[in-house]
């Protein structure tokens, strides 16, 4: 039993889509705020709270990404879904690589949105920072406060990247299937067999920020049919 609603905001400009999404949320117990343009959303995004945010990428005046962006900017934790356009593999990789939670293609089933926010905030409210130090190569990443521990310009990470970055380090070594980092991680169950290119998108983004050469990884390694595996030291 959740003592209290989670509220969402959902910035979306399509009034039909808009309006079913929000009956659909009412209906299993959310409390739901909206926007119908992107200035509208950006400004609420960035004045409420909202346990997660549901953001279309074409939108009047401020588009999605921008809006992401600009979110991120200021908070690293806000969960947030991207509603892409189906087949537009570039918004996907552009949504991820702002730092999205995830995204659902256009046209979307309402219950796979429905079971992935639930997922998303389920795996919110358990991974609270454990406000450890995570050691990674020579980066030292201060789990609490989202960056490494650098006093000039430190590498930032979404809280997401964190939270994979210490599920693969608990595995000492051990390759981590896609689908254990969807289960683990992101909270969805394997028989939903969700199809989606969020964990290859956000390794991607993760090597960009710890490796030396992200095309040649020393420390977040592809092994082939087996997962993904982190080596805390490049030499090991
Ligand atoms: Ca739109």
């Amino acid at each position: 039993m959740s003592n209290t609603k989670a509220k969402l905001l959902i910035v979306e400009d399509e009034q039909a889509i808009l309006h079913g999404l929000i009956d659909v949320f009412v209906f299993h117990g959310y409390e739901v705020d909206a926007a119908e343009d992107g200035k509208i959303g950006l400004e609420k995004a960035l004045t409420l709270t909202y346990d997660l945010i549901l953001l279309d990428v074409m939108l009047p005046f401020i588009d999605g990404f921008s809006i992401c962006n600009q979110i991120r900017e200021k908070d690293l934790q806000q969960p947030i879904i991207m509603l892409t356009a189906k087949s537009s593999e570039q918004d996907i990789i552009t949504g991820l690589s702002l730092g999205a939670d995830d995204y659902i293609s256009k046209p979307f089933s309402v219950r796979e949105l429905v079971l992935r926010v639930e997922c998303v905030l389920k795996r919110t409210q358990k991974n609270s920072p454990q406000n450890a130090i995570l050691s990674i190569g020579s980066l030292r990443i201060d789990t609490a406060n989202l960056q490494t521990i650098e006093t000039v310009n430190p590498q930032k990470f979404t809280r997401r990247e964190i939270e994979i970055l210490a599920y693969l380090q608990q595995q000492h070594h051990r390759p981590v299937p896609r689908e254990e980092l969807l289960e683990k991680v992101w909270g969805y169950r394997r028989a939903e067999n969700i199809e989606t290119r969020t964990v290859d998108i956000h390794i991607a983004k993760l090597r960009r920020k710890i490796e030396t050469d992200p095309k040649q990884p020393q420390l977040l390694l592809t092994i082939r049919g087996e997962g993904y595996r982190l080596m805390t030291d490049a030499s090991a």
